[in-house]
């Protein structure tokens, strides 16, 4: 590229930052006010068509377009925006990508990516032994993020299962599980997953035994979970181990949300149990505050990889490969890639296990103070039992107090107003009550480095006036 050029994206780059800046202070809150329709008004007024016959130029199309994105972003950078395993991006992590954009590897073969192919290497090998420290030969493969790694670790165990004889696998997990476990199945032409109940809201082994032994026909997938998306909860890892290894079955992990504990002396024996699955999501555009997408798809046996494999004469011809050319192409089933290691790579440098490990564990203790707060709330009820990982569940004691319908309405209304007015942005997950009666939450995942439990206190006042 001309040196000029970088000079255009240098003036480009201003232009974003100073729209950030200002659009930030501008928008006076977490996500702009309105709903849907003031937010479309709101954009097209000021933007007009996104495909003019004549352009309007690099400069105004990116200040104006960059300017009605920030105001009107649900921006994970606010305290108050905590609906979701949506989190704010590290600056690290964004500069690092915009090098990514600009250069634009694609990851599909080694003469589109050579140092980017290293860098990937390195990144999935430490990725890898993070999960599995005394595995002989793990391995992981970066992916769009959970879902694709949960259809993955499914096509894995369906291509295992095949190369003995196999003709299907069959999934079961618990209704803790998240959806696109289901879809993996369903994609894939599997038989639909065996759904366990988990009134605890975790996976009981006794209960996948249970399942186990009731199933015979197809080899079988466990999926447990590692941070549930509605509770955070973890399902008990080493016990679902060995019962899964006792029926000869495939363990895969949904660690999407949980598995960044591993970064943390103090809290990766909550995931204590890990290492025996036979693959594990792991996700860094949730609690890893990277620009999404980060995933990847970690395997105890590099072997189950070759499931993967696919070939063609423009990117992975054998004697590309036997030249020592690597095959990328396997490692995906996707062809054009970003390069998303890049950005991991950069922040696990820049901040190292231990700053991760911080970043961690301060969002834990933000949500078990947090949930201090709620109990001490006189209008507010938590959710009985721990917090899991970082997200908080409650609901206005005013809707414990109406029929179970109209509660669960109180509860779903104060989160679209709070929505409609652009003050916060709480969750929904529809989870059993200590009472086993399946009720409505709010829910609150913290997963902000700089916010603590206290600067959600108001918060809860605001419920509680807008439940009435
Ligand atoms: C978010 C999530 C997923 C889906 O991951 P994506 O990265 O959004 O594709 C899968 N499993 C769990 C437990 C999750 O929380």
């Amino acid at each position: 590229m001309e040196p000029h050029e970088d000079e255009t994206l240098r003036g480009l780059t201003e232009v974003v930052l100073g729209e950030l800046a200002a659009g930030r202070v501008r928008r006076g809150g977490p996500l702009p006010a309105g709903g849907p329709a003031a937010v479309k008004v709101c954009v097209t007024g000021r933007v007009g068509s996104v495909l003019p016959q004549v352009g309007i130029g690099a400069e105004v199309a990116l200040r104006e377009l960059t300017r009605a994105l920030v105001l009107g972003s649900a921006d994970s950078a606010e305290a108050w925006c905590v609906g979701h395993l949506h989190c704010a991006a590290l600056p690290v992590a964004v500069a690092a990508d915009l090098a990514a954009s600009a250069l634009n590897p694609s990851m599909d073969s080694w003469d589109q990516a050579p140092a980017a192919s290293v860098i990937e290497a390195e990144v999935v090998a430490a990725l890898a032994a993070l999960i599995y420290p005394e595995a002989v030969a793990p391995d992981a493969v970066i992916t769009s993020g959970a879902t694709e790694s949960n259809l993955v670790a499914v096509l894995l165990a369906r291509e295992t299962a095949r190369a003995s004889g196999g003709s299907a696998v069959q999934v079961v997990c618990g209704d803790n599980a998240h959806h696109s476990v289901a879809r993996a199945a369903w994609l894939l032409g599997l038989p639909k997953p065996i759904t366990v109940d988990c009134p605890t809201g975790v996976l009981a082994p006794a209960e996948v035994g249970r399942a186990l032994r009731g199933h015979r026909r197809w080899p079988v997938l466990v999926v447990a979970t590692a941070g549930s998306t509605d509770a955070g909860l973890i399902d008990p890892l080493s016990e679902l181990a060995d019962v899964v290894a006792a029926h000869g079955a495939w363990l895969h992990v949904d660690a999407a949300y949980g598995g960044p504990l591993l970064f943390s002396d103090e809290l990766r024996s909550r995931l204590a149990g890990v290492g025996a699955a036979d693959s594990v999501a792991f996700d860094l555009h949730k609690f890893g505050w990277q620009p999404v997408a980060a995933g990847v798809l970690a395997v105890r046996d590099a072997a189950v990889l070759a499931g993967l494999a696919h070939h063609t004469e423009y990117l992975n011809a054998d004697d590309d490969l036997a030249a020592g050319l690597p095959d990328l192409l396997g490692r995906s089933i996707r062809t054009s890639r970003r390069p998303d290691a890049f950005k991991i790579a950069v922040t696990m440098r820049a901040l190292g296990k231990a700053g991760l490990a911080g970043l961690v564990e301060h969002c834990v203790c933000a949500a078990e103070k947090f949930a201090q707060i709620v109990d001490t709330h006189p209008r507010m009820r938590r959710r009985p039992g721990a917090v899991g990982i970082s997200t908080v569940l409650f609901r206005p004691v005013a809707a414990d107090e109406l029929g179970f319908e109209e509660g669960d309405a109180l509860v779903s209304r104060v989160r679209r107003e709070l929505l409609a007015e652009g003050r916060a942005v709480l969750g929904r997950a529809r989870v059993a009550d200590s009472d086993g009666r399946i009720k409505l939450w709010l829910k609150a995942t913290l997963l902000h480095p700089q916010t603590s439990g206290d600067d959600l206190a108001p918060l809860l006042d605001l419920v509680a006036d807008l439940a009435g």
